[in-house]
């Protein structure tokens, strides 16, 4: 079915979303802030907006791919009295669980539905129409939203109710932030022993080592040839990008009374690299660090 889709944020990750869209046969009306986005967007058959408001006034689902909590709450307070009743808010962005709750309940409260569906996958699941999709949303609403996701995305996930979709986002990116420090101290450990990369990767990754840092992402050059430790590190997933979903982990833990000490250690390991050498690097150049780090 041909939907009226309103999409909003149209960076490095909303770009390619919207154009999976269009590709799918949905008519998308799209306002980014940047107008070089807008215009990168209109080449994909995005029909360019002159305000957020004015993306979303026909639309029966509006998508928001934005930065953080601050900005989806600031959006949502001028799409929300601008769109028609009983329109489907879907926010895909990464931000914190009680922002996303807050989002759901002003849409409600407006006449609207709403679903929050963050991603992962990074830029190429953008691009190929492959991202994960965790959902925190109403049976009803999940039902609706559905279809919408499956355009741009392999796999949708029902995770619960109202910010279940982000707490599943964080808490996955815990295990993935701390396991990925966890297989680069063992490497580190390995060349200080005379272990090769290979001898090591051989073993634990058949072994109870075995996890997609090691496997997937290896942080050394060699054993996975895809992963960005070939290629210097570029184009992963960003160190900035996991020091701010591991800060939002440990937001809510906090909140929650939790210490998830390790989680917090990694937070500040990956804030740190992603202020200084490790700005623009796939998160596996953490590794770097742990060796410089050596007394
Ligand atoms: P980005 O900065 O490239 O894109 C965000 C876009 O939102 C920008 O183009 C910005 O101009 C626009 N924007 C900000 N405020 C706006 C407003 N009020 N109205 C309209 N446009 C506005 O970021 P990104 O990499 O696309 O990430 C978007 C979200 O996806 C983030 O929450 C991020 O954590 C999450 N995410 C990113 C990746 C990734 O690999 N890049 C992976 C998973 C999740």
């Amino acid at each position: 079915m041909t939907l009226d889709i309103g999409f909003v944020g149209l960076g490095t990750m909303g770009g390619p979303m919207a154009a999976n869209l269009v590709r799918a046969g949905h008519r998308v009306t799209g306002y980014d802030l940047v107008p070089a986005a807008l215009r990168q967007a209109e080449g994909a058959g995005v029909r360019a907006a002159a305000s957020a408001a004015g993306a979303v006034r026909d639309a029966q689902v509006v998508i928001s791919m934005l930065p953080a909590g601050r900005h989806v709450l600031a959006a949502y307070a001028e799409l929300l009295p601008a769109a028609r009743p009983d329109t489907l808010f879907v926010d895909c962005s990464t931000i914190d669980v009680a922002d996303a709750r807050t989002a759901h309940e002003l849409a409600v409260r407006a006449g609207h539905r709403a679903v929050d569906a963050p991603v992962s996958g990074g830029v190429v699941g953008a691009t190929g129409g492959t991202l994960t999709f965790m959902v925190g949303a109403t049976g009803p609403d999940f039902a609706a939203v559905r279809p919408v996701l499956e355009a741009m995305g392999r796999r949708v996930v029902h995770c619960g109710a109202a910010g279940a979709g982000q707490a599943a986002k964080i808490c996955n990116n815990l295990i993935l932030g701390v396991s990925m420090i966890a297989v680069g101290e063992a490497f580190v450990l390995g060349e200080s022993l005379g272990l090769s990369h290979q001898a090591l990767f051989d073993v634990a990754s058949t072994a109870s080592g075995q996890c997609w840092a090691l496997t997937s992402n290896c942080p050394v050059p060699g054993p996975v040839p895809a992963s960005p430790a070939n290629r210097d590190y570029a184009a992963g997933f960003a160190a900035a990008l996991m020091a701010k979903d591991l800060g939002l982990a440990a937001g809510a833990a906090e909140a929650a009374g939790l210490p998830t000490e390790l989680g917090r250690r990694a937070a500040e390991l990956y804030a740190d690299f992603a202020a200084t050498d490790g700005a623009g690097l796939d998160f596996s150049a953490i590794i770097t660090t742990l060796r410089e780090n050596r007394t």
